[in-house]
């Protein structure tokens, strides 16, 4: 009898615009072997020291309305007046290398992706408030003021959205951050696969429990009321 075909796990994370989702994601990528990044399409403009294929890659409107008619994408959304998309292909190649995958999208597109994928394991990565997310923006360096201002308007609806979501990983200090990012990847592999674990993997996997939503709605709230109208007010 054949043995059932490889079923990759796919893993969403989203998170605002500047709460730290690309430096967790690549120090992730370093410490978790068989798991690969999706490099979406967008038609945005590379931004800093992005290349295209690596963080995107960089495509026209045309290109990508293209792809669109071609039935190419699993999902794709609209952010900030540009496309944004996952190619199909990297599930596939991903399920033919037994890899599994690691999506980083919306709010919109992952809300896609679970109607397709119900097994998905979404993680929303949220900054520690408000204003240590604009400091982030800013101190970044690579977009102009009014895209960090409307970055942090979108922040606040799309932080709306957290309790859709599996995980919620509050990234304050880096190392912790990306520990508990690496226990939640770890864990749902561990799970999935039924057996029993040693003393340390348990510890792993509570590190991961956590960070699941059910776990950390108390300290989810003074971020959310941060973002809210009056709190922004009231600190200017
Ligand atoms: P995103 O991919 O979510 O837009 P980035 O990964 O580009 O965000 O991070 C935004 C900025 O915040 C970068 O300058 C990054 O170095 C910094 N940063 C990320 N995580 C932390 C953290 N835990 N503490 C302090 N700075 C951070
Ligand atoms: P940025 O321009 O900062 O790289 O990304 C803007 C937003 O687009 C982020 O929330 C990011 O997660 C999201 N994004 C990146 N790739 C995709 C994608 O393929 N599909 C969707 N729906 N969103 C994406």
């Amino acid at each position: 009898m054949n043995a059932a075909p490889f079923k990759p796990l796919v893993y969403i994370i989203s998170a605002p615009s500047g709460s730290g989702k690309s430096t967790l994601v690549n120090e992730l990528l370093k410490l978790v072997a068989n798991l690969e990044f999706s490099i979406s399409y967008t038609t945005r403009a590379l931004r800093g020291s992005e290349q295209n294929g690596k963080q995107y890659y960089f495509v026209s409107r045309d290109g990508f309305e293209n792809m669109i008619e071609a039935d190419e994408f699993l999902e794709h959304a609209q952010f900030d007046g540009n496309y944004y998309g996952t190619s199909r292909r990297f599930l596939q190649e991903a399920q033919q290398k037994g890899n599994d995958l690691l999506l980083d999208i919306d709010v919109q597109g992952a809300a896609q992706i679970t109607q397709k994928l119900p097994d998905a394991v979404t993680i929303f990565i949220l900054p520690p408030d408000r204003r240590t997310l604009e400091w982030r923006l800013s101190n970044r360096g690579e977009d102009p003021p009014e895209v960090i201002h409307r970055r942090l308007d979108r922040a606040r609806r799309e932080i709306e959205q957290y309790d859709k979501y599996n995980y919620i990983l509050i990234n304050d200090k880096l190392e912790e951050s990306v520990e508990s990012l690496q226990a939640i990847v770890l864990s749902e592999r561990w799970r999935r696969s039924g057996r029993k674990l040693s003393e340390e993997e348990t510890r792993v996997a509570r590190l991961a429990d956590d960070c699941r939503l059910s776990n950390i709605r108390d300290r989810v709230q003074p971020i959310l009321a941060s973002f809210s109208p009056t709190a922004i007010s009231g600190s200017r």
